[in-house]
Order: structure tokens, then sequence, then C-alpha cells
């Protein structure tokens, strides 16, 4: 994974986790770089949209004049949770304006107040056993389109998809210290 610069959106939400998860995934080959504005894109190969408030950093980014320059950037996107819902195509919540670069239909916090946060072990695509998955205020993907691969579904809805180069995941490997989802998002860099 040698040479790769990964960027991290860096408004709002658990930005050093990030930092740390694919420092840790590039293994010293590549580069972490926090986001902060559109110049600081400019060159990444990957940028991580981390969980956080989607209604916060949506508002940023547009604060920020970002929104074009996410919308044009070429490279992949590793969206986690808040970040999986800004990438969305429609999302039930007319506060967020959906980036429209993962053709999903997501509703934020769809495990309701009594399961806000719980962990699971989930089966997903192209990891050989389960991956332990921590939800916190998690987002579903109630439909994917046609172009979108589904990665992993649990009995509420569909919770991890790819599509090209881009990862979209409802909950937090940043967290679990398992970084094999990391290494599947950068191998197709
Ligand atoms: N519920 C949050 C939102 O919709 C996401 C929570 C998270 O990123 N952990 O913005």
């Amino acid at each position: 994974m040698a040479g790769k610069k990964v960027g991290v959106l860096a408004l709002q939400g658990d930005v050093s986790e990030h930092v740390n998860a694919f420092s840790t995934a590039l293994g010293g080959g590549g580069e972490v770089v926090e986001v902060r504005s559109a110049a600081d894109l400019a060159g990444c190969d990957a940028l991580a949209i981390p969980g956080g408030e989607s209604t916060t950093i949506a508002r940023l980014i547009a604060e920020k004049g970002m929104r074009d320059a996410i919308l044009s950037f070429e490279g992949g996107i590793f969206a986690t949770c808040a970040g999986m819902v800004l990438v969305a195509s429609t999302i039930d919540d007319a506060r967020v304006e959906p980036l429209g670069i993962v053709d999903i239909a997501v509703e934020r916090n769809a495990f309701g107040r009594q399961r806000d946060s719980f962990e699971a072990d989930i089966e997903v695509t192209g990891l050989a056993s389960p991956f332990h998955a921590v939800f916190i205020r998690a987002p579903i993907a109630a439909a994917a389109g046609p172009g979108v691969e589904v990665l992993a579904e649990i009995p509420r809805g569909i919770v991890a998809v790819r599509q090209g180069k881009h990862i979209a995941l409802s909950f937090h490997p940043e967290l679990s210290g398992d970084l094999r989802l990391h290494r599947l998002f950068l191998e197709r860099l």
C-alpha cells in the first residue's frame, strides 16, 4: 500500500481514530493528512469521512466551500456512520443535503434510542471471518442502487456497501482494532 495519501475530513467527529487506523493500515508506506479545506484534498488518493454528527459535518462542508471539491474528488471515499449518511443519494432528514456519491437511501439513527449503540459480529463479503462491528447511533441503508455491491446486511438493513473505489459503513471500523476493511479499501485505490 506504499505511497498512498489518505485524507481524513477533519471538520467534526472521531478524526484522530481514523488518522490512527489509516496510519497503521498503510504501515508507514503512505501518508495520512487532515483535510480542512478544498486545498487540503488536492493530491489525496482517498478521503475518509468520519463518524460524528452528519448535520454538523454537512453544515461545515457548506460553510468552508468544500462541497464541489468533494463532489469532483476522483479518489476513493471511506465513509463511516455519519460519513455514510453524507455520501448517500437520499437521506430521510431534510436537514442534511446528500452528496449523492454512493447510490444508497439512508435512514439516520435507524436503531432507535434504546439501541443507540451496540456491537455485533457480522459477516462481510471479502472477509474470511466475521467483523466485530461497533454501531453508535448508526444509520442504515434501506435500499441500494444497481451499481452498489452490498457487503453486509443485518435484519434491520444494509450496513456495508461498496461502489467502485468507495466504501460506506454504518459502523465504526476505526474503533474495533481490526483493519481488514481499511485494507480492502486501500487495495482498490
Ligand atoms: N447519528 C449520527 C448522524 O446521523 C451518526 C452517528 C455516528 O457517526 N456515530 O449524524
